[in-house]
């Protein structure tokens, strides 16, 4: 059995020794991180024995909740039978292949054929691969510009940072970006005016469309988008929005890729993110709930009319990660798909949790400091606001998020702060009860949060 040093001496080792993802490591030191110790479901617990609702199935991908030993036998079993062989140089193996032929299954109908990364940056690294080789092979090697947009996320990785829109993330001392562009984002809250969410979901479609037209609609290879972003706020788009985008891209000939690192495996209530807004992707981006988060993996879908043509003309795929398709990733992941599928977890989604939860989060918009609290499937946010009607936003330099992400985690509740947008995943194995709890603690949340606002004065 491990003996767990006291949180101090963790904490000590940590500022000593570890670079965190994503964090001031300075401010990180003064203040000492928090030490999770243990979950189970949707549960974890820190070292002062704190049990917390994980409303952000830990960073999006847990989606089955902590500890399902269905999935942590079936990696040992893996790990003891062929703890790894490569799949480079004319090698197979069987968990790569049961895995592949079960995503053909359960993705639209146009993806066949699959390709293994170790995460979803590396999967849109490998998607820029491939839409150039494509192109390339197509004959018009001119397509060779990528559009991603304002508040997109789609990894950190130097090329995947590049398609996102969080400037702060490629414009570290000049580190290469070439041809990618940012269209605007479909963000209502923050952008819409006075135009219903509908109007401007069109219109932002259709400036995409003319902002294409401008850099020259057959210079560009493909455009990327998230369903729902997710990273930059949890952006439910207007109905009106992926549909004319869709259709416009269509007929330019560009390629869409879905990123679905988020929105796949039933997080909106459908299989992928793509079904339940009306894109039709040429890609789809996959990792974190593939494997429930139990193992690192991630993977490219890949449509059938990129790969025929790959196959029919091209060479070698000059392109590969070492754990391109880990025996043990694809035990966790084919486990996860056999969870998904005989516990009806999607259809759960859609048709209960999903329904149940939605209707109560949608009430906390009655709150006084609640603009909006939209969800999807089990994807929510709530619009933390000073002004309902005009949608002002709190002084940037307030830090409204973080005190109410403070509050959260300390009433046992784990939401993430992204700006003055609180937002939550939790696992879709969440239960009615732990649905109920949701709602308290964010209410708790959120008074308090406001009792602090107005002794700043802020309200
Ligand atoms: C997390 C995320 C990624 C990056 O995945 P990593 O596994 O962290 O590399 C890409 N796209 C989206 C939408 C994400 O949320």
């Amino acid at each position: 059995m491990t003996i767990l040093n006291s949180t101090a001496e963790i904490r000590a080792g940590d500022a000593a020794h570890h670079i965190h993802p994503m964090t001031n490591t300075r401010e990180l030191n003064e203040k000492g991180p928090r030490v999770i110790v243990s979950g189970k479901g949707s549960y974890v617990t820190d070292s002062d024995g704190n049990k917390i609702l994980d409303g952000m199935a830990g960073l999006w991908c847990n989606a089955l909740g902590l500890g399902r030993t269905e999935i942590v036998d079936a990696v040992t079993k893996q790990l003891q039978d062929m703890s790894f062989y490569n799949t480079f140089f004319n090698t197979t193996h069987q968990p790569v292949v049961d895995l592949a032929k079960v995503l053909s299954e359960v993705t639209p109908p146009q993806f066949n054929r699959f390709f293994f990364t170790g995460s979803g940056s590396d999967s849109n690294d490998t998607i820029l691969k491939f839409a150039a080789y494509y192109w390339e092979l197509k004959g018009e090697p001119q397509r060779n510009i990528f559009i991603g947009r304002h508040g997109g996320y789609h990894g950190s990785t130097v090329a995947s940072a590049a398609l996102g829109g969080f400037e702060g993330m490629h414009k570290m001392n000049g580190l290469p970006v070439g041809n990618v562009f940012h269209a605007p984002s479909p963000n209502w809250w923050d952008f819409g005016g006075d135009l219903s969410r509908e109007e401007f979901g069109l219109k932002i479609a259709n400036d995409t469309l003319s902002m294409i037209d401008g850099i020259g609609a057959n210079r560009v290879a493909a455009f990327i988008g998230e369903p729902i972003m997710g990273a930059g706020g949890v952006v439910i788009p207007p109905a009106t929005y992926w549909p004319t985008l869709t259709k416009g891209l269509k007929e330019r000939g560009i390629l869409l890729i879905s990123d679905e690192v988020i929105c796949g495996f039933g997080r909106t209530g459908n299989w992928f993110g793509c079904e339940t807004f009306g894109m039709e992707p040429d890609f789809m981006t996959m990792a974190k709930a593939l494997t429930s988060g139990y193992v690192p993996m991630g993977a490219v879908a890949v449509s059938d009319k990129i790969v025929d043509l790959i196959i029919e003309k091209g060479g070698e795929f000059a392109h590969g990660y070492t754990y391109a398709g880990h025996p043990a990733g694809c035990a966790a992941a084919l486990a996860t798909m056999n969870i998904l599928r005989e516990e009806a977890i999607i259809e759960r989604v859609r048709d209960d949790i999903g329904p149940y939860l939605q209707k109560k989060w949608a009430a906390l918009a009655d709150h006084p400091l609640v603009g909006e609290a939209p969800m999807v499937g089990l994807i929510g946010a709530i619009q933390l606001t000073a002004d309902k009607v005009t949608r002002k936003p709190f002084p940037s330099d307030a830090g409204v998020g973080m005190i109410c992400r403070e509050h959260s985690f300390n009433n046992g509740l784990i939401m993430r702060a992204v700006g003055d947008r609180m937002v939550v995943a939790p696992p879709l194995t969440l239960s009615h009860g732990e649905a109920d709890e949701m709602i308290e603690k964010a209410i708790l949340t959120l008074d308090m949060t406001y009792a602090d606002l107005q002794a700043k004065g802020l309200m």
